[in-house]
């Protein structure tokens, strides 16, 4: 097995007070080699989005621990973790939240080149402007440069968040629902140019995103880990995780994906869910936090006991009973 770039172990991030606390992301684990992908994947509210802030060194783990290079990031020095925090960029999903109004976009580039002393004058941050614009694709360079994020595009916005990321040469990229907010015409040059940009300078992607079908187009060569309710319940290489989906979760949100023919997605079979609600992280279900709506569910069991993320000996890993039994593994 490759050497892991980040490795999360038993990932647990909770909010809230001291009497009462609410746990977001609950027993995560998974690692990320170099020059990967790893998808996270899941509906709105399931952890995706503060596993990615906990990874990106923005919010304190509560349990478990982030490796950076084999190193527990909280555990690293001033200087490691300046470092780490310097290799590894989170790119918003929101870029016109993420970009200053008030900054020309020339500022909003040159800030981390200056504070990092990557340029030795305005006229090397100039020169670095423009080929990071060439880089990421935003024509032409001098005129973009001299305007406020109101007046770009949306893509336009994201291309200067993905162009400022790159300022402070990382080595690991957030990807937080990052082409979600722009036009879908706009998705595909975006998703193609992230692609690019993992090849030319040999980045790692961690992509977040509730939508599956767009994590089977950008990590086809990674993986995708799906989550529920702050936990992990599958993960695999994205083509087999697409066409063999072991947990029932993974197999009814794969059920919901809508085909590019019309006719497809009218008679694709659906996993029928006994509900449609997802429980509240305020009021979580015992034992597996999927057994409400599962159509797998086996009473005493499913309600009772929480699964274990299985490791199924074939690269993949899945937390549930019956998938577990089935396979031979409990
Ligand atoms: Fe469904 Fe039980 Fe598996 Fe949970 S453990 S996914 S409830 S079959």
């Amino acid at each position: 097995m490759s050497a892991a770039l980040i490795e999360v172990r038993d990932l647990g991030r909770s909010f809230g007070t001291r009497k009462r606390r609410i746990w977001a992301v609950d027993g995560v684990s998974f690692r990320v080699p170099e020059r990967d992908i790893l998808c996270l994947v899941g509906e709105s509210g399931c952890g995706k989005t503060t596993t990615g802030k906990v990874i990106a060194g923005l919010l304190r783990p509560s349990e478990g621990e982030v490796l950076f290079e084999g190193q527990d990031i909280w555990a690293m020095d001033k200087q490691a973790f300046k470092r780490y925090r310097t290799a590894v960029q989170l790119i918003h999903q929101d870029p016109y939240a993420s970009l200053n109004p008030m900054q020309r976009i020339y500022d909003v580039i040159t800030a981390p080149l200056f504070r990092h002393n990557l340029v030795s004058s305005r006229a090397h941050a100039w020169e670095r402007c423009i080929e990071l614009f060439n880089i990421v694709g935003l024509t032409p360079p001098e005129d973009l440069l001299r305007k406020h994020p109101h007046e770009l595009s949306g893509g336009q916005r994201q291309r200067v968040s993905v162009a400022r990321a790159l300022t402070v040469n990382p080595s690991f990229i957030v990807a937080d629902e990052a082409v979600s907010m722009v036009d879908v015409s706009i998705r595909v040059s975006l998703l193609t140019m992230l692609g690019r940009l993992r090849n030319e300078f040999g980045l790692t992607f961690l992509f977040i995103t509730h939508d599956l079908a767009l994590a089977k187009y950008f990590a086809w060569e990674g993986r995708i880990a799906v989550m529920y309710v702050g936990s992990m319940v599958e993960v695999a290489d994205t083509p087999r995780l697409v066409n063999e989906p072991l947990h029932p979760y993974t197999q009814a949100l794969l059920s919901a994906v809508p085909e590019a023919d019309p006719e497809l997605t009218r008679n694709k079979q659906r996993v029928p869910l006994r509900s449609q609600d997802i429980p509240s992280l305020l009021d979580l279900p015992p034992g597996c936090r999927f057994h409400p709506r599962c159509p797998r569910y086996v009473e005493g069991w499913c309600d009772v006991e929480r699964p274990a993320l299985y490791d199924t000996g074939d690269g993949r890993q899945v937390s549930c009973h019956v998938v577990a039994r089935e396979m031979g593994l409990v």
